[in-house]
């Protein structure tokens, strides 16, 4: 088994790096959790409420993590950017390499299932964040706010102990966000430092392309509205590699796994079509932001709510751990 990548495992850092321990862990990559987090603190310009977190998530390294996981996976690694591919045969820098079962896991590019141009590439469900680190102290949590600095998004404040993760995000895709991220820092008397980001994919596009697998932000399976997608890359991921493992070992045929990987997909469909009308709804309606923290607040509501919104992609191997665990405390 041979991973394809243009950077080498670890570079390229573009995300806020916050999703559920329990996904952590599964990878492998425990040891790059940075802080581990029990609410979220939603920050509206009528106030702030508190949700706390159905299960704890945490904020980690990204090149920590992607090491540990990849030292987890037992396959080779080539540095190759993909160019294209011509059947079963992937085009690259270094030369062809022919597969006999492929995955296209490049993210919003999905070069190998589309690429740039494709109408594969669904740019209406594209939106694009930026962010920066900076060291210095913050309250407990992941913190988003709703602020006139990105009217049709939100920002972010992730502690992850001793640095913070400030970012703005567009759902429109906006990205020139360099004025909105300068802006929200200085709410707290800072300054973007160097600044990474780029698109997160969702919407769900057709998950087998041609015989191609397509998992994570390829096949738009990052979530509408939360823009979460590392937990979504992470369980499809697993299941494809199952299923896969299972063409190998002579027990399914490629199309029965491509079937039951659609299956998979599919039967969170509904709650990725819910999440895209929110998304529309707080586009159309950026007050309902405000009204929504509120009612949601209130005891009952928010819990069946998280834990629905939670169960998108569930995957037997990966439950959310039920321990109590330090919140706060730096690593573990
Ligand atoms: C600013 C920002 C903050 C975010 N914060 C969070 C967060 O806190 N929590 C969360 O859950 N989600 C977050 N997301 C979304 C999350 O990062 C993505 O949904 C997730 O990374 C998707 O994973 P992926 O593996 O599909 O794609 P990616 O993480 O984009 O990985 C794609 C890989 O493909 C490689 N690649 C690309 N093109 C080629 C090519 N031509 N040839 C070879 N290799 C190639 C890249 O080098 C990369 O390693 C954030 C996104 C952004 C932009």
């Amino acid at each position: 088994m041979v991973l394809l990548d243009r950077a080498p495992v670890g570079d390229g850092v573009t995300s806020a790096c916050g999703a559920p321990v329990s996904i952590v862990r599964a990878m492998g990559a425990e040891a790059s959790i940075q802080l581990i987090h029990d609410r979220l603190v939603l920050h509206t310009r009528a106030g702030e409420t508190v949700w706390p977190l159905p299960e704890p998530f945490c904020t980690f390294d990204y090149r920590r993590f992607c090491e540990l996981a990849f030292a987890h996976a037992g396959v080779e690694f080539i540095q190759a950017a993909v160019t294209g591919r011509s059947g079963s045969t992937v085009r690259t820098s270094r030369g062809d390499f022919s597969g006999t079962l492929l995955v296209d896991a490049t993210g919003w590019r999905a070069v190998l299932a589309g690429g740039p141009g494709s109408p594969y590439v669904n740019r209406r469900w594209m939106a694009f964040g930026i962010e920066s680190e900076v060291e210095c102290a913050f309250e407990p949590g992941l913190h988003f706010y709703f602020l006139p600095e990105v009217r049709d998004g939100y920002a972010w404040a992730f502690p992850t102990g001793g640095i913070v993760r400030f970012g703005v995000l567009s759902y429109l895709g906006r990205s020139k966000l360099g004025a909105a991220l300068a802006q929200f820092m200085s709410r707290f008397g800072l300054r973007p430092r160097s600044v990474h980001g780029g698109f997160l994919a969702s919407g769900l596009r057709p998950a087998v392309v041609d015989g191609v697998f397509v998992a994570g932000d390829a096949s738009g399976q990052c979530l509408p509205l939360t823009g979460e997608g590392i937990r979504t890359a992470v369980l499809a991921g697993f299941r494809c590699g199952e299923l896969l493992r299972q063409v190998l070992d002579g027990e399914l045929t490629r199309d029965q796994a491509a079937e039951e990987y659609q299956a998979f997909l599919a039967k969170s469909r509904r709650k990725f079509r819910a999440l895209a009308w929110a998304n529309l709804a707080l586009l159309a309606l950026p007050r309902l932001a405000v009204t929504t923290a509120k009612i949601l607040g209130r005891p009952g509501l928010l819990e069946p709510l998280l834990a629905h919104y939670l169960d998108v992609f569930t995957y037997p191997s990966v439950r959310p751990t039920d321990e109590t665990l330090p919140v706060h405390s730096g690593r573990l």
